[in-house]
């Protein structure tokens, strides 16, 4: 009885929605992957839509927001306010200076203007010249954008090769390639074994942006990836929290575990497991080499910079090549968002788990010649768009190219 009157309900819901597009009135729809978003109001005659983050904040911080607009009538200018999410949570995580939208289907994702701040929302303005818009916290990158990356990537090259990393706790597929472009006669253990991830915090959309530039440019034809492509097996995940991101949940700091904290003996979530497995037998037949967990940071870090591993816990040698590949970093993430020249460490002032961080994990699992850093790449700021997050993720790609000259595991000889 509950059920058939709920099913009535809903789609009179449905009803109302589409008789109310087809009069041309604004509609919001969140019925999509990756969507989140609770209607708080819209007023039709000025074209303001009123949204709150719709995360489950057990299922990790609700700062990300995405959903579609239909109704509107094309050249029409709109505005976006984002109130702050429920809880505790400051509300400039949820409120970006600057606001993703796309008038095609989330294929191109573009900037509004500035966001304007007022009793705790904040306003964003576009004007959309098409019938239908897509407004997010940032550009989205879904783990339909994963699957499609990788398939895509895979076609193009005999060299890359698409695998399922895990199957998710919800049964989704992580999706990722490996980039093995082997010469005959090439000995493996010869080859260095780079691990790249994105997406431990499902709302941080601009670290699997990076990692597109990133695998991009090392698929390509720069003669700098070429030679990459020649020394190194690279592996490549480009979304880890597949159930977060396909539900709009944010994730990090989310119940039972944070998946940034989860790199224990006993993981909670199948992809770490899965990572942790290929990462050790990597390095158990000496063929691993450096890890890259890829982040967004806080709202007030407006340059990209590295969190590395406590230097307690680094021998001379991956002390030694900590320094090389950040030195690298720096001639390399130049701009438009410039690494900074501070690393910073994640260690047990940063956070009580801090050995369940993933790269803390490898620093500590792994030989010590192994580089592990995590990427935050500021996500506030005008260049925080999808040119500029795949630019450093190219630039990432130049500086591990640049540091693999530097003969990393020479160092780790006796
Ligand atoms: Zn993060």
């Amino acid at each position: 009885m509950k059920r058939s009157a709920a099913r009535i309900l809903y789609g009179l819901i449905l009803f109302a929605a589409a008789a109310g597009t087809a009069r041309g009135e604004l509609a919001v729809r969140t019925d999509f992957e990756n969507a989140s978003a609770v209607v708080v109001g819209i007023e039709q005659d000025s074209g303001l839509i009123q949204i709150q983050p719709a995360g489950d904040p057990e299922r990790g911080w609700p700062c990300w927001w995405s959903f579609q607009v239909d109704g509107i009538k094309p050249g029409r200018t709109l505005t976006i306010e984002v109130d702050r999410a429920p809880g505790n949570l400051a509300a400039s995580w949820a409120q970006p200076g600057y606001a993703a939208y796309s008038i095609d289907h989330g294929r191109t994702w573009l900037q509004t203007a500035p966001g304007t701040a007022q009793d705790g929302r904040k306003r964003y303005t576009a004007k959309i010249d098409a019938k239908s818009a897509w407004f997010a916290w940032g550009p989205v990158f879904d783990t339909a954008d994963a699957r499609e990356l990788v398939e895509r990537i895979a076609a193009r090259h005999p060299f890359a090769k698409p695998l399922e990393l895990a199957k998710s706790r919800a049964g989704r597929g992580v999706p990722m390639l490996v980039v093995d472009e082997r010469s005959a006669g090439d000995a493996p253990e010869e080859r260095f074994g780079i691990w790249i991830q994105a997406r431990q915090h499902a709302w941080e959309s601009g670290g699997s942006w990076v990692g597109v530039g990133f695998i991009e440019w090392l698929t390509g034809d720069d003669p700098r990836a070429v030679a990459l492509r020649r020394k190194a097996v690279v592996y490549f995940v480009p979304v880890m929290d597949v159930d977060s991101v396909a539900t709009g949940n944010g994730g990090k700091n989310q119940v039972p575990q944070d998946h940034n904290r989860d790199w224990s003996a006993e993981p909670h979530f199948p992809e770490v497991v899965a990572a942790q497995k290929r990462i050790t037998e990597l390095d158990k037949a000496g063929r691993f080499d450096l890890f890259v967990d890829l982040h967004n940071p806080a709202p007030g870090d407006l340059r990209p910079f590295f969190f590395v591993s406590p230097d307690e816990v680094l021998s001379p040698p991956g002390r030694r090549n900590l320094a090389a590949f950040v030195a690298a970093g720096k001639e390399e993430i130049v701009g438009p968002l410039p690494l900074s020249p501070t690393t910073r460490p994640s260690g047990a002032a940063y956070s009580p788990q801090w050995q369940a961080i993933s790269k803390n994990w490898v620093t500590t699992h792994c030989r010590p010649h192994v580089v592990a850093v995590t990427l935050e790449t500021s996500w506030n700021t005008p260049h925080s768009t999808t040119a500029g997050y795949t630019t450093v993720g190219r630039q990432l790609g130049l500086a591990i190219e640049k540091y693999l000259r530097t003969s990393p595991r020479a160092v780790a000889a006796p």
